[in-house]
């Protein structure tokens, strides 16, 4: 499939044209940021193992049954997936309290919730992507309340296959942050809700659940080192990479090179 122009570069991606409407390119960068984009780094090989771990659980969540916008992985860092118009929305859902709930109200770090809380950000560099409530998505025509009725269902679903995928690999998922589309279904000629974005060591929290050890980006946010092989951890755990392999040690000029279980 041949790459055409780009579309939009966000932070962590890039998406570009294929010569099909309906589809486009998602490239992962190892680039990181966090609070707002005020820090910024790059973190060779986590595009790579993004690409990987993303495609493992979009695979899976396929696998139940959950619509995503993933097609193929087409090469270490890139996969072909459905252009999807994105609900202009951030999903993220709580396990346990940590982060920017801890602190909006004042709930102690490591609290296990009493069911997952289900929380709405409106996407909006700008304004650091404010929480929001149903009523402000409905009133500002962000997305149906139909559509907010079935994103809900799913992304609950969800929950439960990725805290069972985790829970096997000896991972708690604390949270995680999910992104919705409308993208078209050629088989019923219409277009429908699907899963789009990523799932990563990027957008969930991950903790070890014999020693609590974070395996995710706030080892970034956080300065708390290790950010590559606490990816590369997921990754082996998932047995998406072999044991010997060692990502710090490969050069990415010549990413071919990186050990990578077929599947
Ligand atoms: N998250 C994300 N992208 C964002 C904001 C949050 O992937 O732009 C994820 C984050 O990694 C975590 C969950 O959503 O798994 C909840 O994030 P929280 O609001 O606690 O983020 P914080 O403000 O602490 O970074």
């Amino acid at each position: 499939m041949n790459k055409g122009n780009k579309l939009y570069e966000g932070k962590a991606k890039i998406i570009y044209e294929t010569k099909d409407k309906n589809l486009v390119i998602q490239h992962f960068k190892d680039d990181a940021t966090a609070f707002n984009n005020l820090k910024k780094a790059k973190v060779e090989g986590k595009g790579v193992l993004n690409n990987r771990i993303s495609e493992y659980i979009l695979t899976n969540l396929s696998q139940c049954g959950i619509k995503t916008h993933f097609i193929k992985r087409l090469n270490m860092r890139e996969q072909l997936i459905k252009k999807a118009e994105i609900f202009p929305i951030e999903f993220i859902v709580r396990n346990v309290a940590t982060g920017s709930l801890t602190k909006r109200l004042d709930i102690p770090e490591g609290t296990v919730l009493e069911r997952p809380l289900l929380e709405y950000c409106y996407k909006k560099d700008e304004l650091e992507d404010p929480i929001v409530s149903k009523e402000h998505i409905y009133s500002f025509g962000w997305a149906t309340e139909k559509d907010i009725k079935e994103i809900d269902i799913i992304t609950l679903r969800i929950n439960d296959i990725l805290t069972g995928i985790f829970r096997g690999i000896g991972i708690k998922l604390i949270d995680f942050k999910i992104e919705y589309g409308k993208a078209w279904n050629k088989e019923i000629n219409k277009n429908e809700i699907v899963l789009a974005d990523e799932i990563s060591p990027d957008t969930c929290r991950l903790w070890d659940m014999k020693t609590e050890k974070k395996l995710d980006k706030d080892r970034f946010r956080k300065d708390l080192g290790n950010v590559i092989q606490a990816y590369q951890e997921v990754a082996r755990r998932l047995r998406i990479m072999p044991e010997e392999t060692n990502i710090s040690e490969v050069n990415f000029g010549k990413a071919t090179s990186i050990k990578f279980k077929k599947k």
